[in-house]
């Protein structure tokens, strides 16, 4: 495979010549002039770990501003769910192109995914070049037909983009699916050895539903299933108690924090402080630009960052530092992607951002430039397993 040389660029605070070999960066210190069949003058710019959007809904690119200003409940049932109802294959493919250029304008390289006919969306992903866990989503409404034509694509999955696309097993939430098919979801998932991607406690609604249905907390459901575990993605978690929180963080579950969609369906405040200090992980996602409205991880992180100070009135959480590892490293390692950092050996994705943009002058703090100043427009090139994707 080919090498590529980033030259003159600033990484961890010094100019330095970065070396790609094949889909891995091999060189922090390389000699300028190591002969590479790709050369980038990178002066002026500075290399960070691009994001990894942990999780969304690629092809709802399509119903961005379709239904706005109204909470989640009312927002599924009387505009997402019949819209989608008439969305045809070709629909969701031309979805899944817009969603991953805008991520890749906005500087993710992989996208955790829940939607419906993947095989469209693989096709997107392996075309464009990004990386991507894509769900086999599950829904009580689904037929058996559905169910077992769901089941033959995870037994039969071949990633055809050597290495960049996985599938998650993805029971769509407690709401839509019920007792048992969560259970066979999971059993599916370890057997398999997939991850289970799952919509938890976003709303009041979902946890007084819950208490009522089945006389425990979401949190406490899913554990009492057996569920839980280190392979479990779970989208929002806005309503948790302490004990809740013990749980996620004791079975090593993975949290995609969604601040601009809680925030704008009114979903409620996520608890950062509390969560972090209960020992969870936390990831950030967008959720689908229908609930968002875009797929921008730049902004995420800053929402994230503003939304843990106010909710817990301590502008001390949530520092720069700590929230942009949630929206790179940490994200990659939930999925077990050697990535999301730059560092020799790790696998070379990356971005190449404008030092002299309007947004990022002047420069006492590079990293609180970007994850409170900067926006998308300062990046400049986008890197994925080692190949430039934008
Ligand atoms: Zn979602």
């Amino acid at each position: 495979m080919g090498k590529m040389l980033i030259k003159n660029v600033l990484c961890a605070g010094r100019k330095t010549n970065v070396l790609i070999e094949g889909n891995r960066f091999s060189s922090l210190s390389a000699p300028s002039d190591v002969p590479s069949e790709k050369v980038i003058e990178a002066s002026g710019l500075a290399i960070l770990p691009p994001f990894f959007n942990t999780h969304t809904h690629a092809a709802m690119s399509l119903l961005r501003g379709y239904a706005d200003d109204m909470e989640l409940h009312k927002w599924l049932t009387q505009y997402i769910w019949p819209f989608e109802a008439e969305m045809t294959s070709d629909d969701i493919e031309k979805g899944s192109y817009l969603a991953i250029k805008e991520m890749i304008a906005t500087g993710s390289v992989f996208f955790n995914d829940m939607y419906f006919d993947i095989e469209r969306t693989v096709k997107a992903v392996d075309e464009l070049g990004i990386r991507a866990s894509l769900g086999v989503t599950f829904m009580e409404s689904h037929t058996k037909a559905q169910q077992s034509e769901k089941l033959d694509i995870l037994r039969h999955w071949q990633d055809p983009s050597g290495g960049r696309i996985m599938l998650t097993v993805a029971p769509h939430s407690i709401y839509t699916v019920g007792s048992d098919l969560l259970k066979k979801c999971a059993s599916i998932a370890r057997e398999g050895g997939f991850r289970y991607h799952i919509h938890l406690s976003e709303t009041e609604k979902e946890v007084a539903d819950c208490v009522r249905l089945h006389g425990c907390r979401p949190v406490e459901y899913l554990d009492r299933l057996g569920v839980l575990g280190d392979n479990v993605i779970a989208a929002h978690v806005v309503h948790v108690t302490e004990k809740e929180a013990d749980i996620l963080a004791g079975r090593g579950v993975t949290i995609s924090h969604c601040p601009c969609s809680n925030m704008k369906l009114a979903s409620g405040i996520f608890q950062y402080k509390m969560l972090k200090k209960a020992g969870c992980r936390i990831t950030i996602g967008t959720d689908g630009d229908s609930s968002n409205n875009n797929l921008d991880m730049g902004e995420e992180m800053k929402f994230a960052a503003l939304l843990a100070k106010v909710g817990s009135g301590d502008p001390e959480t949530a520092p720069a530092e700590e929230i942009l590892r949630c929206a790179t490293a940490g994200g990659a390692e939930a999925f077990g992607i050697d990535s999301g950092r730059i560092e020799e050996g790790a696998l070379a994705d990356a971005l190449l951002v404008d030092m002299n943009d309007i947004k990022m002058q002047p420069c006492h703090n590079l990293i609180s430039n970007w994850v409170y100043s900067a926006g998308s427009e300062a990046i400049k090139y986008v890197i994925c397993d080692g190949r430039i994707v934008g």
